[in-house]
């Protein structure tokens, strides 16, 4: 009996470690003593472990996944013993050897023998072990959902996605049925259905992954009865979630037909790019049509993008639930580089083309109320985001702490005020201040080197919030 000690390092996540979970249903069918916990714990580093498995998420949780792993290094006989896998460790594989001397396994668990030669297990294809979360008391969003895979990779090969890099092969159908099952079996029963799944609508068995879907007992209207904390039966509506969104190009009538049939809630339809506004609209209508009325919809932003289309992109949904009487719900995503070791905007390759620091500071200010999402509500979004192109500009370039604390300083007067200043300003004079502003430079300038006008303007931003 070997001990084994799986570590998901300290960063925040939403969605169990399912790598993990599946090499702790491995072990513990090997007959191993297996234990999870969650970043650094003495009690777990006093111990002596024969491996400990350090899973890995973005790239930019650098610094926490490489403190797990040295924390760890001397729990166990070698430095090898150390086995670190997921996005990180495939994505940065030279660098996180180089640094920790651990072993890496890239991409997927779905060849046999990856873990100890010889053995025929496809640790992929193991039921996710869901009792060792238990062990710790992070609590994760999802933990009481079914998760599982419909697919594996994607065909396509988006430059701001990595998914070709760590799920190489297409693979279009995976039984559903089993692996829910099993999960229910073991772990008893859930009320959601989250699928990982990176682009569902690419599988030529889409049909057949929604009949799946829907004799797991997820068809449209469906619901899920269980004891509450008072003991009483209740019985609720259950989801299912394609949780990484749907491909708005292979969307086809006959798809969003299907997609209606099951209990999907919400539909995420991605709208990455502005040239594909017109077959966006034209998917939500199809959404609308099909009584699929509850949509949160992934915005990537900082990649090739020019902040207005990110704009447009935001107001056309606003704009569709007004007319269809929809809940779009926008999710804004970041792009960072795909190897970038932090999400610094100071960082080389995480500030795209047409934006800068500033923007992208500004971009977080307003979304700072509303944790990261724009809502449904019009008169909302005009008020954080601007009426037109001409305001959003303004906001992007507006003090962060007038951007926060909007209402406050537009009735104290200090946000006419520094826009009156702005106006004022010489077209040179704006050359520099758009300077200092759009690469946060306050700390660098020497502000006797302004014009007064200039150092006027730079004034609103000098205040503790701004730093
Ligand atoms: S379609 Fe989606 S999953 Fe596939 S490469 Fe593009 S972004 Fe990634």
């Amino acid at each position: 009996m070997r001990n084994i000690l799986l570590i998901e390092p300290a960063y925040k996540s939403k969605y169990p470690p399912l790598g993990l979970m599946k090499i702790a249903a491995y072990h513990k069918r090997l007959n191993d003593r297996v234990v999870f916990a969650k970043g650094c714990v003495p009690e777990k580093r006093s111990q002596r472990w024969d491996r400990v498995y350090v899973s890995s998420l973005f790239t930019y949780y650098w610094n926490e996944t490489i403190k797990a792993i040295k924390y760890y290094q001397n729990s166990v006989p070698r430095r090898s013993d150390v086995i670190v896998g997921g996005v990180l460790a495939t994505l940065l594989r030279n660098d996180l050897v180089s640094e920790t001397g651990a072993k890496v396994i890239l991409g997927l668990l779905d060849t046999p023998g990856v873990l100890d030669a010889g053995n025929k297990t496809v640790i992929d294809n193991l039921t996710p072990d869901y009792s060792i979360l238990n062990e710790s008391n992070y609590d994760y969003e999802l933990q009481n959902c079914y998760i599982a895979y419909a697919t594996r990779g994607c065909p396509n090969e988006c430059k701001f996605c990595a998914v070709h890099q760590i799920e190489p092969e297409f693979k279009g159908y995976l039984p559903l049925r089993r692996q829910i099952q099993q999960i229910e079996e073991l772990y008893g029963d859930k009320r959601n259905l989250i699928l990982l799944d990176n682009n569902v609508l690419a599988s030529e068995k889409f049909k057949d992954i929604i009949k799946d879907i829907k004799a797991l007992g997820f068809a449209k209207g469906a619901t899920y009865s269980h004891r509450n904390k008072s003991e009483r039966i209740t019985t609720v509506h259950r989801y299912i979630d394609f949780n990484q969104g749907l491909d708005s190009r292979l969307l086809s009538e006959e798809k969003m037909a299907l997609l209606s049939e099951i209990a999907i809630r919400p539909i995420r339809i991605a709208f990455d790019n502005i040239s594909l506004r017109k077959l966006y609209i034209e998917k939500i209508r199809l959404a609308a049509k099909y009584g699929l009325s509850h949509l949160s919809n992934y915005i990537l932003y900082n990649f090739k993008d020019h902040p207005n289309d990110f704009y447009d992109r935001l107001r056309i949904n606003l704009d569709l639930n007004e007319e269809l009487g929809l809940h779009i719900f926008s999710f804004p995503m970041r792009y960072v580089d795909l190897k970038s070791k932090n999400r610094l905007t100071s960082t080389p390759g995480n500030i795209g083309k047409h934006w800068n620091m500033k923007y992208l500071r500004a971009i977080q200010c307003v979304l700072i109320r509303t944790r990261g999402l724009v809502g449904t509500k019009l008169e909302y979004f005009l008020k954080a985001f601007g009426n037109d192109h001409e305001e959003f500009n303004k906001i992007l370039l507006m003090p962060e702490s007038y951007i926060i604390n909007r209402f406050k300083h537009e009735e104290d007067g200090s946000t006419e005020l520094w826009w009156s200043q702005v106006c004022n300003l010489s077209s040179l004079e704006y050359e520099v201040f758009q300077n200092i502003v759009k690469n946060h430079l306050f700390k660098t300038i020497n502000i006797n080197d302004l014009t007064k006008k200039v150092r006027k303007v730079i004034s609103h931003y000098l205040n503790k919030e701004e730093n």
